[in-house]
């Protein structure tokens, strides 16, 4: 039976129908005119074994074939090299690439959210400077000098006293700061250090205003610690205090209660451990229920079934006297809560520098 010239075309024509590159017209030119094992030249040895009656017809049409072959091979050559693009064309048909947007950095987030909070509760958000001096930083919130936070080791001191030109004007009302006299003369100590926390805000804030006080004070803080898992020489606090006349441990409970609730959800428990801290009597560290086991005990929470947030006090006298208020007639609470140490527990995130590398496949990892 000699072979049909008739199937190898419709299965040549039906190929190249298909042939979309250059790559598969070369793969399928190599098939049919190859010398070694094309469809054309087995197609010839084929012929040269058939009866010889046939022998003669049936080479005119195998070439035919070929010629056929060769010449809808180079047209589709011709038709591929029309349809690509001139070298530094725009490809219109393209897909467009996705523009990455720009959102805000995990610690800011959770900074808006805590000025939020406080905010809804009636406190105002005040900044002040982060050149500090040993007054405000140290001395008037009753750190004295043998105190080991004073040591070269803990603080970043500046080689030249700088003038500390900032004011403490709270955000919500900057003319106020006009009014306060006693401010003034503060503002211009000579700075010798880059605050070790925020609490030196409430006294900036206490020596330019009277009770009551209702104030959060947010912002960078430094140490003289080296970068590793749960350490930088930089880092965001939250700083808060309340004065009035009557306040009570029990107000200090009912805020920060409330703070814990609204930040790991209306299950979250706090509980209150004894501690010390030179500027509040009594003083505690506060401890949220673990959000990953319920307190029930899990690595994350170490199997206490708590976690450390922040710490707390009540105002101690002598940081009333400092600003020279009465602590016969006035009370009040402070806390200060560690922004990344907070970022860290909410988002379960065990390594702080994380925070500061800006990789994007960390950042988009966490909730807006
Ligand atoms: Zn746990």
């Amino acid at each position: 039976m000699p072979p049909s010239v008739d199937q190898f075309r419709s299965a040549f024509l039906e190929e190249l129908h298909h042939v979309s590159t250059e790559r598969d017209l070369q793969r399928l030119r190599d098939r049919y005119l190859g010398r070694k094992g094309g469809v054309v030249s087995s197609l010839m040895k084929q012929i040269a074994g058939a009866p010889e009656g046939d022998r003669r017809r049936l080479g005119q049409l195998a070439n035919q074939f070929k010629t056929e072959v060769e010449r809808a091979i180079d047209e589709r050559v011709q038709a591929l090299k029309a349809l690509q693009q001139p070298l530094g064309s725009v490809d219109i048909s393209l897909p467009g690439r996705p523009v990455a947007q720009g959102r805000r950095h995990p610690l800011v987030i959770l900074r808006d959210r805590l000025e939020e909070i406080f905010a809804e509760m009636g406190y105002a958000s005040v900044e002040g400077p982060e050149i500090e001096d040993e007054y405000h930083n140290f001395e008037a919130l009753n750190i004295p000098p043998d105190h080991p936070a004073r040591d070269m080791q803990d603080t970043l001191y500046l080689s030249q006293p700088v003038e500390v030109r900032r004011a403490t004007v709270p955000l919500s009302d900057p003319f106020d700061f006009a009014q306060g006299g006693r401010a003034v003369e503060q503002i211009n100590r000579p700075g010798t250090l880059l605050r070790t926390h925020t609490s030196g805000m409430q006294i900036r804030y206490m020596e330019a205003h009277e009770p009551p006080i209702r104030i959060i004070a947010p912002g960078r803080v430094y140490r003289r610690d080296n970068l590793d898992l749960t350490h930088t020489p930089m880092f965001h606090q939250v700083e808060g205090l309340v004065v009035d006349e009557s306040i009570t441990m029990a107000d200090l409970k009912g805020t920060l209660i409330h703070l814990l609730k609204a930040l790991f959800g209306p299950d979250a428990r706090a509980l209150f451990r004894p501690t010390f801290f030179p500027y509040t009597e009594p003083s505690a560290d506060v401890f949220v229920s673990c959000h990953k086991c319920g307190g029930g005990g899990c690595p994350v929470c170490k199997r206490t079934g708590w976690l450390e947030v922040l710490g707390c006090g009540m105002v101690h006298p002598a940081v009333f006297e400092a600003v020279g208020y009465d602590p016969e007639r006035y009370s009040g609470f402070a806390f200060g809560i560690g922004i990344e140490r907070l970022a860290m527990l909410k988002y379960g995130v065990d390594d702080i520098r994380m925070f500061y590398e800006n990789d994007l496949r960390f950042l988009e990892q966490l909730p807006q």
